[in-house]
């Protein structure tokens, strides 16, 4: 048998009829059902619908198969085919079903009968809330047109199924979640600090009401009037707060341009129209299939500009359906906390920053260029909070932690009393820290300690004023890198660093190079799949095997700090004669510039990472070569334990408090001494309290930390005997216990040290 498709135009304009007529769900599903398979040619057309809570499929139209099934038969989620394809969020077209792995068979529904299948998600708001498939009996491939014209009928059909008649039908059988009682999410922190207000339901998308076209040419012009309006509206984004924020920002804005403009978006709506929906039906067609792709990208850098081009799409359904002006994105409560599922970095932006005092989001890493904006924009933000637009609802009580990450939605009032009480701390906290900023680090028994601070990014830089840092003890680079669409070129690289040095003024700021590979991936450089990526081809490897990519970055950084010190420094440096190669790639890049007329730096101070153990039987050899070292404790840690710094499990199980690990530092301190070696620590265990003030025990005089460390550790380090915990430290050094941190506490106590 041949089969025919009279083409989705024609079925959209049946189904608008059946959509026209005042009848309950149930009976327009069964009618849609008839109509797809007549308009086909299959002899089975069936909508499975997910029931909430379970996310079970049941069976909820069919024409073909035995009505006795209809509303019996159910599959688990992610079984049998239809299970397959929730799960995939994909359609799947076989011309031999039964071949399949997944295949189930349901005996009820007597469909042993049909070979072929096609099946296509149906999907609202980018969840799957059901499954269409039409089924034949004669073995066949399906055409692309039909998998197209099914899917956009899908879209259609999302609607019906979003509708209450369906839902209470389904919420009888499953178990709808309920929107009382309290609820803790536990997500990722990813701006710090705690709020505690109302729920502002961000609405991400705009709810369509026209599916069906009356008039495929008016959609046309709609479409393309919405799009001019879209990309001059993009265009005035940035000049709405002109040079109030940082380059990576500007960047962030430069892609959301880039996005308005992209032609393959751009045609796959005009291609959405021709088939008869209207344009906002387009959008959102082609925007399901972004959303799809989203939830299936696995790699983070890919996912987030996926992200900003859903941003994109609702900007455009906001100006198709005349909702752009949303009275309650500049009309917010004084303490909204914006929830949503998904967010770009333009749509944050429309919110007033003065109201806004937190942002949940269930989709959304730290290296998210929304997590950038509410960063620069100092909101309160927790990222990965599992389900939380559809437990909270608009007005409800709601308490974040952007440190912990910890989400509380219609807290207990324990809940809110002890989160009343903690931002009372953290602001009573903030303002002591913020009184001791010009307080000089000493300890008791006279050491100057220089608290530096780690950073990445332009908006890190006013965070060395506030915290009152002497400098930044570690610049990683490669963060400019993973926001950048493209390897930055020496002209933008160039312009970076020197508004670093600028920004930083007379603070030394230390530049580590490009610390790529292993979790830090540039999504434009291919990369190699490797079984252990944290000891694989990574950072100086890398960087002296295709020295082309390091001397570009030397070359900026050498012309950025023209007439000023600049400071390097080579991470995973493992052997002395990979700092003898990186430095003498130093010297040839001075050359090179100094040959084309460019003005040096003052002076140039070399450094290396000490990340790699094997470098700590080195040091002899390795520090004639080098002006300052910098303990890696993050890396030399693993590497030392065995022990992968990102595994779950293993977190805790080894501590940097172990006398092995603070005896490995001591052998470090020892031999720079010995060799007048600046020495600095830059791994996460400076800016713990007690961990920084074990290395000060030990003789650490210099430490790099994030930000919001400095206020605690200096806190600590006032109240600090360093020569009496420093005996007490080595007295303990013999023990056997694997860990020094229970006698560190009951010594910091002795000695009311706060940390
Ligand atoms: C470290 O390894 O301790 C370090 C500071 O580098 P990163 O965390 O960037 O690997
Ligand atoms: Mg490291």
């Amino acid at each position: 048998m041949v089969l025919q498709v009279q083409g989705p135009r024609v079925l959209l304009r049946r189904m608008r009829e059946v959509m026209a007529r005042p009848e309950a769900a149930q009976a327009r599903l069964d009618k849609i059902v008839s109509l797809i398979a007549a308009n086909m040619v299959a002899e089975v057309c069936s909508i499975y619908v997910v029931r909430p809570g379970s996310n079970d499929l049941e069976l909820f139209a069919s024409e073909g198969l035995k009505s006795s099934a209809v509303h019996k038969s159910t599959l688990l989620a992610g079984e049998g085919l239809v299970g397959f394809i929730a799960h995939q969020a994909e359609p799947l077209s076989l011309s031999d079903a039964q071949a399949h792995p997944a295949f189930k068979y349901l005996p009820e529904t007597g469909e042993e009968i049909y070979s072929s299948f096609l099946g296509v998600p149906i999907m609202r708001h980018g969840v799957v809330s059901g499954v269409l498939v039409v089924q034949n009996q004669v073995k066949r491939a399906y055409a692309e047109e039909e998998e197209e014209a099914l899917q956009t009928v899908a879209m259609v059909l999302a609607e019906v199924i979003a509708t209450p008649d369906v839902q209470s039908e389904l919420e009888a059988v499953g178990n709808g979640a309920e929107l009382t009682g309290s609820y803790h999410i536990t997500g990722e922190g990813l701006v710090d600090g705690v709020a505690l207000g109302h729920v502002v339901l961000h609405e991400p998308r705009v709810i369509v009401t026209r599916f069906i076209a009356e008039d495929v040419e008016e959609e046309r012009s709609r479409l393309d009037v919405a799009i001019d309006q879209l990309q001059a509206q993009v265009d005035q984004l940035a000049d709405r707060r002109p040079g109030q924020f940082s380059s990576d920002f500007e960047d962030v804005l430069e892609t959301v341009r880039m996005f308005a403009r992209d032609r393959g978006w751009l045609r796959k709506l005009r291609e959405a129209v021709a088939t008869g929906l209207t344009a906002e039906a387009a959008v959102e067609r082609v925007q399901s299939d972004t959303r799809a792709r989203m939830a299936r990208q696995s790699d983070p850098y890919l996912r987030e500009r996926l992200h900003d081009l859903d941003d994109i799409a609702n900007r455009l359904l906001r100006i198709l359906t005349g909702a752009e002006e949303k009275a309650s994105r500049t009309e917010l409560p004084k303490d909204s906390i914006v929830v949503a599922r998904t967010m770009g970095p333009a749509e944050l932006l429309d919110y007033d920053p003065s109201r806004l005092r937190g942002l949940v989001l269930e989709v959304a890493g730290s290296t998210s260029h929304v997590a950038i904006v509410a960063r620069a924009l100092g909101v309160t933000a927790v990222g990965s909070a599992r389900s939380v637009s559809d437990l909270a609802e608009d007005g409800q009580e709601i308490i974040i932690d952007g440190g912990s990450g910890d989400v509380h939605v219609r807290p207990s009032q324990d809940v809110q009393q002890v989160y009343t009480e903690k931002v009372r701390l953290y602001a009573k906290r903030q303002a002591q820290y913020a009184k001791m900023r010009d307080i000089p680090a000493v300890t008791l028994d006279g050491r100057h300690i220089d608290l530096s601070i780690n950073a990445g990014l332009m908006v890190d830089l006013p965070h060395l004023e506030a915290a009152g840092a002497q400098g930044i003890g570690l610049f990683r680079t490669e963060l400019q890198f993973m926001l950048a669409r493209r390897f930055p070129r020496f002209g933008e690289q160039k312009r970076f660093y020197e508004s670093i040095l600028q920004g930083a003024g007379d603070r030394p700021v230390v530049f580590r190079t490009l610390d790529i590979g292993s979790d830090k991936v540039l999504p434009y450089l291919t990369s190699v799949k490797e079984e252990n990526p944290a000891i694989g081809w990574r950072a100086i490897r890398m960087a002296l095997d295709r020295p082309a990519l390091l001397r570009l970055q030397l070359r900026a950084l050498i012309s950025a700090a023209a007439g000023k010190v600049l400071r390097v420094m080579f991470p995973m440096i493992s052997e002395t004669s990979e700092m003898v190669r990186a430095r003498e790639l130093v010297d040839l890049e001075c050359r090179f510039l100094e040959d084309r007329g460019y003005e040096l730096p003052r002076e140039i101070k070399v450094g290396a990472m000490i990340e790699v153990p094997a470098l700590v039987w080195q040091l002899d050899q390795l520090l004639p070569h080098t002006d300052f070292v910098s303990i890696g404790s993050n890396d030399l840690m693993q590497f030392m334990f065995a022990a992968d710094r990102q595994h779950p499990k293993l977190a805790g199980r080894y501590d940097v408090l172990s006398p092995a690990a603070l005896k490995v530092m001591d052998m470090i301190r020892e031999s720079c001494e010995r060799h007048s070696t600046a020495l600095t620590l830059c791994g996460e265990m400076a800016g713990s309290s007690l961990e920084a003030m074990a290395l000060i025990a030990l003789g650490f005089r210099s430490i790099s930390m994030a930000p919001t460390s400095i206020g605690p550790v200096k806190q600590m380090l006032l109240k600090l005997d360093s020569v009496k915990a420093g005996a007490f430290l080595r007295d303990h050094f013999d023990s056997a216990a694997p860990s020094l941190r229970e006698p560190l506490v009951g010594f910091a106590r002795q000695h009311k040290i706060p940390l």
